[in-house]
């Protein structure tokens, strides 16, 4: 792949080695978040496998940043990247100190977070509050309510919630699925693995990625990080992955740089929500803003 020069960031890094120092050419590619390194094969041999920071080569359009330098032995070769899991680190730390815990998702028990899940999809969670209430005050939410109620009758009940024909088949979809195979119980659901759920779930009409992945999460408590509008808007903003990159590339960024911690992924999501609703709109607010200290 040809990468134009201004696209390009090239640094030169010395790493202690058993024989001796070895240094290594990085150049990281800006539009792809990414940086590889030219590294001759004999004198990747003699070092040693681990990590290491360096300091951002001068003018870098990410100021004190660093690249984190991993030995990948079984390639014979190096990897060079940003340090993203610094950065996700700091930029978690700035959030929840300046907004708190999050209290995430609101919702009385795993079925009501997987309807509000559907619901969300497109609309604020006001009105998916009211169209829960509707739910509630009529005793259909339960699987085996929505499951016998029709199509027509369940719409008119989540109409709050916007989109209420088609959210009401999804809705009967799901709640079909769920009873067909886990009989309509939570309980059994959480024998099964994380992988194979999320197969299954978006098999089902109308769950994509990020529906199923809230589901995972905040019904299940299965380390699985949400993407969404806001974190494709705030990391692209901050140079570390392009808002055109896939759901899927997204996601294993944070699961490659975070712990596993379905408590951190919950907290996390639930902060670049309030951070994209209140300070990284469409028009930036970026003056007082908690990660306004992390742009060039
Ligand atoms: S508002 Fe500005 S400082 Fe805040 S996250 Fe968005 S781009 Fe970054």
């Amino acid at each position: 792949m040809q990468k134009k020069q201004a696209d390009l960031q090239c640094v030169s890094l010395s790493f202690p080695g058993s024989g001796g120092s070895a240094v290594v050419k990085a150049c990281r590619i800006m539009s792809l978040g990414m940086a590889v390194v030219v590294s001759p094969h004999r004198q990747v041999g003699a070092l040693p496998a681990a990590c290491y920071n360096s300091p951002a080569p001068a003018g870098g359009s990410r100021g004190s940043r660093s690249l984190h330098v991993g030995y990948v032995g079984q390639w014979g070769m190096r990897v060079v990247e940003p340090d993203t899991k610094g950065l996700l680190m700091d930029i978690f730390r700035r959030l929840h100190s300046a907004f708190g815990p999050q209290h995430w998702w609101p919702g009385d028990g795993p079925f009501e977070v997987m309807v509000g899940a559907i619901l969300t999809q497109n609309t604020n969670w006001t009105n998916v509050e009211r169209a829960i209430e509707n739910l509630k005050r009529a005793k259909a939410l339960t699987p085996a309510a929505i499951n016998r109620m029709s199509q027509e009758r369940l719409a008119g009940l989540i109409r709050p919630a916007g989109y209420f024909n088609i959210k009401a088949g999804r809705l009967k979809s799901f709640v079909g699925f769920f009873i067909e195979r886990y009989f309509g119980r939570v309980s059994r659901m959480k024998d099964v693995d994380t992988p194979t759920l999320r197969r299954q779930l978006l098999k089902v009409h109308g769950i994509g990625p990020e529906t199923a992945d809230s589901i995972l999460l905040y019904a299940l408590g299965r380390p699985v990080f949400v993407i969404d509008a806001y974190t494709k808007r705030v990391l692209s903003r901050h140079g570390i992955m392009d808002a055109s990159e896939s759901y899927e590339r997204f996601q294993e960024l944070f699961h490659a740089a975070l712990p596993h911690d379905a408590g951190l992924f919950n907290e996390y999501h639930a902060l670049l929500v309030r951070l994209g609703k209140e300070f990284c709109r469409p028009k930036p607010r970026c003056e007082g803003c908690p990660l306004s200290g992390l742009l060039s």
